[in-house]
């Protein structure tokens, strides 16, 4: 049950330090900055803080009515904080999100080892069955580990082993959001381990639109061309043509993909190969609010089912009651969550219910009272929930990362390896990117520099004398 509503301390630390965040002066938008950077994503925040603190003039362009792209939290549709996109804290010890976490007094459960309900039909699996399944997730392990080459990594498992489909569907669809056939075993292999494994109760999307306060982000604005022929680069958008020294563009490999943003020159062929080789992972999530009711599952604890068909099958696991919030998160990822969204919030609701009801019993039933769906494929402005390497692409993700004409750089999760796919991953990228950007711009001699960037920095020199 949830704690009543009272000005803990908890509560009175984070107002407190929401309303000094917040008393930051907004600032002024440049017309022509030194920078213009496409998405108020993690990324795009953190190139945003990077850049200001360089001393350089950046606008950000940000196409939806919010920052934080994929990590968005909101409360109008349970009731209560929920992470329609991330919401495990995941990568490298002390990053900037675990330390502001940590300063806001936000609640972090440690989730570095749930426990993890397997359900065989309507019944808890016994302790020999939870064994044999943790052996094969091993040998799996093993398998993927010691795999030479970027083949599916589906080719590597056997499928004949005690719950396959089971850690199969885990490993694919769930972890990322593509079934194993379709799954790289060298990116597989590329992700480093997470220091980090928190769940927030105020949830991830909170940090990130926290840490865009104060910066200069245009909102409701798309970028459609970005136009790098001549010296320096211009970007259009619905609100007009800014022109910039350089342009960091963040948006997804699924908005890349689908041309929403037109550049001239046209894309190299090595990029639009790296595009190709990092299709989006697709992960819907149903949040199923109830009335304070447990079915004697534990908060923070995974729920996963017995799978007895080939894959991919419909499946969808749970996080019960995370953070002690009221609601459970169904997940369903790969074709099959394609498949889902497709159908629509309705159906997406009812298949999650009946298939918590097939194990949990009819009681859920009586205690739910409503849910959501967050589907990530059909939203324009992501096109899926994050970058999984087709098999052999692997190596689209140092490609993507080639800047063109050192006056147009890409920044965002799809390059953040080894912790590519994370919030935490994005923000590091964008502020590597950032740097290299920064220190290009700041250098004499640096492309872009030659017209209005060095007239630029010369009239803010002569402005400096006495
Ligand atoms: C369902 C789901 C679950 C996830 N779970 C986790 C998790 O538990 N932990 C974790 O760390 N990560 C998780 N992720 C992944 C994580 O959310 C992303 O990796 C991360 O947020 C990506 O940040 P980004 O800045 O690279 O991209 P984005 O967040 O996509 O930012 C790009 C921004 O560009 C904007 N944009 C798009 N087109 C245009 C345009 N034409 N002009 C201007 N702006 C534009 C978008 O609106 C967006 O704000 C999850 C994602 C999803 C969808």
């Amino acid at each position: 049950m949830t704690q009543p509503h009272k000005m803990t301390r908890r509560r009175l630390m984070q107002a407190t330090m929401a309303t000094t965040l917040l008393a930051g002066t907004a600032r002024a938008l440049p017309a022509n900055p030194d920078v213009v950077v496409i998405g108020a994503g993690a990324a795009g925040i953190a190139v945003a803080r990077s850049l200001v603190d360089q001393g350089l003039e950046v606008v950000v362009v940000e196409a939806a009515g919010r920052v934080g792209g994929r990590a968005w939290t909101e409360s109008d549709s349970l009731g209560a904080p929920f992470d329609r996109g991330a919401s495990w804290l995941q990568g490298p010890a002390d990053s900037i999100y675990e330390r502001l976490a940590r300063q806001l007094d936000f609640e972090l459960v440690d989730h570095r080892n749930p426990r993890d309900m397997l359900y065989i039909g309507n019944r808890p699996a016994e302790t020999s069955e939870r064994r044999q399944r943790d052996r094969t997730w091993s040998t799996f392990y093993s398998a993927l580990a010691n795999g030479r080459s970027d083949v599916p990594a589906a080719s590597l498992l056997d499928m004949d082993a005690p719950f396959a489909n089971v850690i199969s569907t885990w490993m694919g669809p769930m972890d990322f959001g593509a079934d194993m056939d379709q799954v790289s075993r060298l990116d597989w292999y590329s992700f480093a381990d997470h220091r980090i494994n928190a769940l927030v109760r105020e949830g991830l999307g909170t940090l990130a639109e926290t840490l865009a306060r104060g910066m200069p982000i245009r909102l409701n604005t798309p970028a459609r061309h970005v136009d790098w022929s001549g010296d320096g680069v211009r970007v259009e958008t619905d609100a007009g043509t800014i022109r910039a020294r350089a342009c960091i563009v963040t948006v997804s490999t699924g908005v890349l993909a689908s041309g929403a943003i037109r550049f001239t020159p046209d894309l190299p062929d090595t990029k639009q190969q790296a595009i190709h080789d990092l299709p989006m992972g697709q992960l819907v999530k149903i949040g199923l609010m109830f009335d304070g009711a447990r079915f004697g599952v534990s908060p923070n604890d995974f729920l996963s089912h017995d799978i007895e068909r080939t894959l991919p099958a419909p499946a969808c696991y749970y996080l019960a009651f995370p953070n002690d919030h009221d609601y459970m998160v169904g997940f369903a990822g790969g074709r099959f969550g394609s498949e889902l969204e497709a159908e629509g919030e309705r159906a997406a609701i009812a298949f999650a219910m009946d298939q918590l009801e097939s194990m949990l019993g009819s009681d859920v039933r009586r205690h739910f009272l409503r849910g959501t769906m967050a589907g990530w494929e059909s939203d324009p402005l992501a096109r899926g929930a994050y970058s999984a390497a087709r098999p052999g692409g692997f190596g689209g993700r140092a490609a993507l990362a080639e800047p063109l004409g050192d006056r147009v750089f890409f920044a965002g999760e799809a390059m953040a390896v080894p912790h590519a796919t994370l919030v935490t991953g994005a923000h590091i990228n964008g502020e590597n990117v950032a740097m290299r950007v920064g220190t290009l711009l700041n250098s004499s001699g640096c492309l872009g520099c030659a017209t209005r960037g060095q007239a630029k920095r010369d009239s803010r020199l002569a402005a400096k004398r006495p």
